[in-house]
């Protein structure tokens, strides 16, 4: 027998914990027959409610459920690569508590795998039931990743991600500590299969996510897989140069053939005010990737368990 870990991260979510399970095990007859047998894992991410006693109790009702629980929140990134590390199936899936994931479209993923793929991914067609404007900020950093990063970012894609044994130690071989995962799957590469379905909305509970918190992961994604804000930083920089140049130019000009009465004072004002402005602005992104350096050398742990299966 082979096996399925299905990777579940879970923060505050006490009411989806024993619903998922539910869920996704209705699809064990359709693994067993398959000759895989499932496990799920899920990962506590400091909770402060009564997720891991939940989880407790599924684990004393069936040794299939295994966890590990954060000795603090990590974020949802932490999780996930606490669950890679830790899955011991021949096949690993990620997917939400929330059941965001549709569980029904496991049977399908697998024998997209069994067609010799190396990984079925996921993405919703569609983002019903959001707020409108999270979905607008969502798409305008999908089409700037599209520009700005080699990188291939899918619009609408899932976290939610059917792999082989092989796709999952490429991923672990990425030890970055500034981890954004939808970049890390388009950066391994491996034969995928996309599968499209419309927007479930949440089960129960609420979005962990509120504006500012996407607004810094997303900054996250940009720094982590494209370089091209430094390389528009530095073109300003000569923009700005070649517009000196020109205006000294047309000072010396306007002198020699007009003399030199004094006026200008608020254009020259305003002029100072704007270069100091793109300088802070270039300084600041370039504060952004030393930032993700520092963090970076300093090689603290991704994720911290206090316990664990
Ligand atoms: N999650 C997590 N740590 C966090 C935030 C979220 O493990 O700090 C988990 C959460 O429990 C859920 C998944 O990540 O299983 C997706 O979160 P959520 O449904 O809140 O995000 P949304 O679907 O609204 O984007
Ligand atoms: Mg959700």
């Amino acid at each position: 027998m082979s096996l399925l870990t299905v990777i579940c991260p879970c923060y505050n979510e006490e009411e989806s914990v024993g619903l998922f399970y539910q869920e996704v095990m209705k699809n064990q007859d359709f693994f067993r027959g398959k000759g895989v047998e499932m496990e799920i894992l899920f990962i506590d991410d400091g909770s402060g409610d009564k997720t891991l006693a939940e989880i407790k109790k599924l684990r004393a009702e069936d040794q299939r459920v295994r966890y590990v629980s954060f000795s603090r929140n990590f974020g949802k990134e932490a999780a996930m690569y606490a669950g890679l590390e830790k899955a011991k199936g021949d096949y690993v899936v990620i997917m939400d508590v929330d059941l965001q994931d549709p569980p029904h479209l496991l049977p399908e993923m697998f024998s997209c795998l069994e067609q010799g793929y190396d990984s079925v991914a996921t993405r919703r067609v569609n983002r019903k039931g959001e707020p409108v404007i999270r979905s607008f900020f969502a798409r305008m950093f999908y089409k700037l990743m599209k520009r700005i990063s080699k990188t291939e970012i899918v619009d609408g894609a899932r976290d939610y991600r059917l792999m082989t044994r092989q796709m999952v130690d490429a991923i672990l071989s990425m030890g970055e500590y500034n981890r954004f995962t939808k970049g890390i799957y388009g950066w391994v590469g491996f034969r995928t299969k996309w599968l499209e379905f419309e927007n479930v909305e949440r089960a129960k509970g609420e979005t962990k996510w509120n504006f500012w918190k996407l607004l810094v992961y997303s900054i996250e994604g940009i720094t982590a897989f494209s370089t091209a804000p430094l390389s528009i930083s530095a073109f300003v920089g000569v923009l700005f140069c070649l517009l000196a140049f020109i205006m000294i130019i047309f000072i010396i000009v306007r002198k020699l053939i007009f003399g030199d009465p004094v006026s200008g004072w608020p254009s020259m004002v305003c002029i100072i005010l704007m270069t100091s402005g793109v300088q802070f602005f270039c300084t600041g992104i370039l504060g952004q990737y030393l930032a993700k350096t520092y963090l970076e050398v300093k090689r603290r742990p991704i994720y911290l368990a206090k316990e664990e299966t």
